[in-house]
C-alpha cells in the first residue's frame, strides 16, 4: 500500500509537533517541511527531513498528498488555509472560535475552487472537545454543557505577565476551580462564565524590590486577570527552568442533564496533556489521513470534525474495527 504523503506548512511548536506525530503513523510519510523563513535557519527535530521556502509549494503537486497548516490561527492561518487549499487537500487547527464561520467560507470556497478537500478547526478545542460537546447533546438533549481548560499553560496570559517591565520570565496557568467543577458534575452551574469557572496562577522571577509592584500589576490588568481569583508565585530563575518549561494542558467537556425527573445523566471527557503542540499535532495529522479519503471520493471542500466520520480518521479496517473496538 502506497503511504499518504503528507508536507506540513509552518513550523513552530505545532510544526514540530506534526513533524513526531507522521513519525508514529506507519501509513505516512513526511516530504517535506514548508516555512516562511530562510530554510536553512531551521534546525528540524529529526535530520533527514527537508525544509523548502514556503513559496515553493506549487512545486510539489502531484508529489504531496495533504498539507498539515501549523501556523498561527490570529494571522496565519485566515490567509494561508484559503491560499494552500487551491492546490491542496488541507487540515487546518484554526481556533478562534468566533470567527470559525468566516474561516469556514473563506475556506470552502478556495477548496472548491481548487478542486480539493479541507478539514478546518481540528486539535483539542476546536476539535476533540467540540465532538465532546455535541455527543453530549445528542444523547442527552435536556441538560447542560460544561467545558473546563487547565490545569494548563496559556500561551497569550503568560505573554501579558511577561510584557510587565521587572518580569524577567513568566508562566502562567489556567486552572479549573475544583468546587465548580464538582457542582458540574451534579448538573450545575451551566451559566457561569469562564472567570467564574477558572482561576490563574502565575509562576514570575523578578527582582525582589519589584515583587509587590509586579503582582498588583497582574492582578488588576483588565480582562486578563482582574475578573479571576489570581495567585502569583515569585520563584528562582532555576526553578523556572527546571519545572515550568513543558507546554502541558487540558480540559473537560461535561455534559449532565436528566433522562426522566428522578436520574441524573453524566457524560464527561478529560484530557490531562504534557505537550499541548504534540497533542494537538497528534489530532491534525488523523485528520489528513480523512482529508486524503475524502479527497480520493470527491468530496471536496471544507468540513469540520463533525462532519468526519472517525472510519476514516484511522488505519484499521473496518472488519478490524468491529472485532478489535466495537
Ligand atoms: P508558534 O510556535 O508561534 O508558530 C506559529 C508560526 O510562527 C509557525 O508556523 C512559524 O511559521 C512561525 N514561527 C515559529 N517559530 C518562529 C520563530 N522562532 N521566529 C519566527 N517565526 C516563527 O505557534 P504554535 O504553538 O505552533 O501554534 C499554532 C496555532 O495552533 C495557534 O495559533 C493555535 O491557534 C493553534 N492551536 C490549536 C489548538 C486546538 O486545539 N485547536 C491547540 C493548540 C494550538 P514559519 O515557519 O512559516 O515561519
Amino acid at each position: 500500500n502506497e503511504k499518504i504523503k503528507i508536507g506540513i506548512i509552518g513550523y513552530g511548536n505545532l510544526g514540530r509537533g506534526a513533524e513526531l506525530a507522521v513519525q508514529n503513523n506507519l501509513d505516512m510519510e513526511l516530504v517535506g517541511i514548508f516555512t516562511r523563513r530562510d530554510p536553512a535557519t531551521i534546525k528540524t527535530a529529526t535530520h533527514h527531513v527537508k525544509v523548502y521556502p514556503y513559496h515553493d509549494i506549487e512545486s510539489f503537486k502531484g508529489k504531496i498528498d495533504v498539507m498539515v497548516l501549523c501556523g498561527g490561527s490570529a494571522s496565519d492561518l485566515p490567509k494561508m488555509s484559503p491560499e494552500v487549499v487551491e492546490h491542496f487537500p488541507i487540515v487546518d487547527s484554526y481556533d478562534n472560535h468566533a470567527k470559525i464561520p468566516e474561516h469556514y467560507e473563506r475556506v470552502n470556497e478556495a477548496a472548491l475552487k481548487g478542486g480539493n478537500t479541507a478539514i478546518i478547526s481540528t486539535g483539542w478545542d476546536p476539535g476533540l472537545f467540540s465532538l465532546n460537546r455535541l455527543l453530549g447533546e445528542i444523547v442527552i438533549p435536556k441538560g447542560g454543557t460544561h467545558t473546563f481548560w487547565g490545569e494548563g499553560l496559556s500561551q497569550g496570559h503568560s505573554e501579558a505577565v511577561r510584557r510587565i517591565k521587572g518580569v524577567k520570565h513568566a508562566v502562567q496557568y489556567t486552572v479549573p476551580i475544583e468546587s465548580v467543577l464538582a457542582d458540574a458534575r451534579r448538573g450545575k452551574g451551566e451559566n457561569l462564565s469562564a472567570a467564574e469557572r477558572h482561576k490563574r496562577v502565575c509562576y514570575v522571577v523578578a527582582d525582589e524590590k519589584e515583587h509587590k509592584r509586579i503582582e498588583k500589576e497582574i492582578k488588576t490588568m483588565p480582562d486578563y486577570f482582574a475578573p479571576y481569583d489570581t495567585t502569583v508565585h515569585f520563584i528562582d530563575e532555576a526553578t523556572f527552568f527546571n519545572e515550568h518549561q513543558k507546554m502541558k494542558h487540558g480540559g473537560f467537556v461535561i455534559r449532565s442533564g436528566k433522562t426522566s425527573p428522578n436520574h441524573q445523566q453524566t457524560v464527561e471527557f478529560s484530557l490531562t496533556l504534557e505537550s499541548n503542540p504534540e497533542f494537538t499535532a497528534s489530532v491534525l495529522v488523523a485528520y489528513a489521513r480523512a482529508a486524503h479519503r475524502l479527497q480520493k471520493k470527491g468530496e471536496i471542500g471544507a468540513k469540520t470534525p463533525f462532519d468526519v466520520p472517525f472510519a476514516l480518521m484511522t488505519n484499521k479496517t473496518t472488519a478490524q474495527l468491529m472485532k478489535e473496538l466495537l
